[in-house]
């Protein structure tokens, strides 16, 4: 039987020396950076969802993807063996691939950073799998199992998501999973300047809800009450939420997502969320001084933006604001006015990142154009925390060193115990939410 070992390259990547002792110690990341380092591959385990019957398939976080690793690989055989990374990991995805090849193995990438720039990363696997997957799995499988694979795979169309299968979460093995994921959509019918993921794998999509559906199910049968993440960029964005709601709330699970903060301008909306699992959920401020190109009706006054956040919190609702940092115009005085900005309001927890020029976003073709991009940075630098380009307005350094300071301001002791508090009291109006569920006495 010919076998086919899916290795993701999962979880934050924080590179430099001084952020990671600052970050790894940020009570607002640490917590973050855990739980997204334990989500599934759903992008793997989704194609599993799609391997004929004859082929046997093993799943293998690379949490440390080095000679050890490889051998425990190995050990299947494998026919052929499908990696996926970030921008921030495909350095070592790259040299895990290498280490495959040298053992005889034969290795395929795919995903946002193998679709941006596929020239680069046929230089370093057997194949390439340009855009959605699925619809050119099959075909993988089979060139595989012959021995041809070719080195490049793209759908000659997007892929409608009503064909999605059921993810195999069995792959996952009986441990304990913090949380599962369920994709309800691909892309977002927005276009942040900043943003790869709403447009790299082709046009916004969403996922009929009896696909969900079937997916809640599978995740029962693991764990009755399960907490997910939905691993969509902008839910509810493109689409009526109200029979996705239902779906969701019959799961009866806890869950997070990301949302604009237009979710909150709909009337009813934040009730029904809260009334179908939501918990918390991230939502792009994303600059006091900047906005975007291409935040269409994203795009609006302040007030209005957290006006609509109190009526999502109102329902019992957690938001995460989230803010770039280092968009044009940022200066000294702007991240004082955001320090003061997050600490006077009512959030109930903060992202901060560094802006950074993704492959394939528009961003990053504009900083090119621009001559701004930093050389002797790469791939591994795009890990939302380090600097990739010149600031306008600040030196890099400036901009570095000013970055700290923002997170040592907001993420200092006061001000996180301060949110701890505003997430507890958000919490315990949340219908579904149970006196025993961690969210009423955790402060994240
Ligand atoms: S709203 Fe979010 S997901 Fe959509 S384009 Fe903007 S950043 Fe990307």
């Amino acid at each position: 039987m010919p076998h086919v070992a899916l290795v993701p390259f999962t979880g934050f990547r924080v590179r430099e020396d001084e952020v990671l002792a600052l970050g790894m110690t940020l009570p607002g990341l640490k917590p973050r950076a855990a739980a997204v380092a334990q989500l599934p591959a759903l992008g793997l385990l989704t194609l599993a969802g799609l391997n004929p019957p004859h082929w046997t398939c093993s799943y293998h976080e690379a949490t440390r993807a080095d000679e050890a690793l490889a051998d425990v690989v190995m050990q299947h055989r494998p026919a052929v063996v499908a990696l996926s990374a970030l921008t921030a990991s495909v350095e070592e995805a790259y040299r895990f691939s290498a280490l495959l090849r040298a053992r005889g193995a034969r290795t395929v990438l795919g995903g946002l950073h193998a679709t941006a720039c596929p020239d680069e990363a046929r230089g370093y696997c057997d194949a390439v799998v340009i855009g959605d997957g699925e619809p050119v799995w099959p075909q993988l499988l089979a060139d595989a199992e012959r021995g041809e694979l070719r080195p490049v795979y793209r759908a000659a169309v997007p892929f409608d998501l009503a064909g999605a299968p059921v993810p195999r979460f069995d792959l996952l093995g009986r441990g304990p999973r913090p949380r599962f994921t369920v994709q309800t959509q691909r892309g977002c019918p927005l276009a942040c300047e900043f943003c790869g993921a709403s447009r790299l794998l082709g046009p916004y999509r969403s996922k009929p809800v009896a696909n969900v559906a079937r997916e809640l199910d599978a995740l029962r049968a693991l764990d009755p009450r399960p907490v997910l993440e939905l691993a969509d960029d902008n839910t509810f964005a493109g689409r009526d939420a109200g029979e996705l709601l239902d779906v969701l709330g019959a799961a009866d699970a806890r869950y997070f997502t990301e949302v604009d903060w237009r979710a909150g301008e709909v009337p009813g909306l934040p009730a029904k969320l809260a009334a179908s699992g939501c918990v918390q959920v991230l939502v792009g401020i994303e600059s006091l001084c900047f906005r975007h190109p291409g935040m269409g009706p994203k795009q609006a006054e302040l007030p209005r933006i957290m006006a609509a956040l109190e009526a999502i919190q109102g329902a019992g609702v957690a938001v995460i604001g989230c803010f770039i940092v280092g968009g044009d115009g940022e200066t000294h005085d702007s991240l004082d006015r955001l320090a003061e900005f997050i600490a006077s309001g009512t959030l109930a927890d903060v992202q901060l990142t560094l802006q950074t020029p993704f492959p394939g976003t528009a961003l990053r073709r504009r900083l090119e154009r621009e001559g701004r991009l930093l050389p002797n940075r790469g791939w591994s630098h795009c890990t939302l925390f380090d600097l990739t380009y010149r600031p306008d307005a600040m030196s890099v350094g400036e901009l570095e060193s000013a970055f700290r300071d923002l997170a040592r301001r907001v993420f200092g002791a006061s001000e996180s115990a301060r949110r701890g508090a505003i997430r507890r009291r958000v919490w315990q109006t949340n219908p579904r939410l149970r006196p025993c569920d961690p969210e009423h006495s955790a402060s994240s």
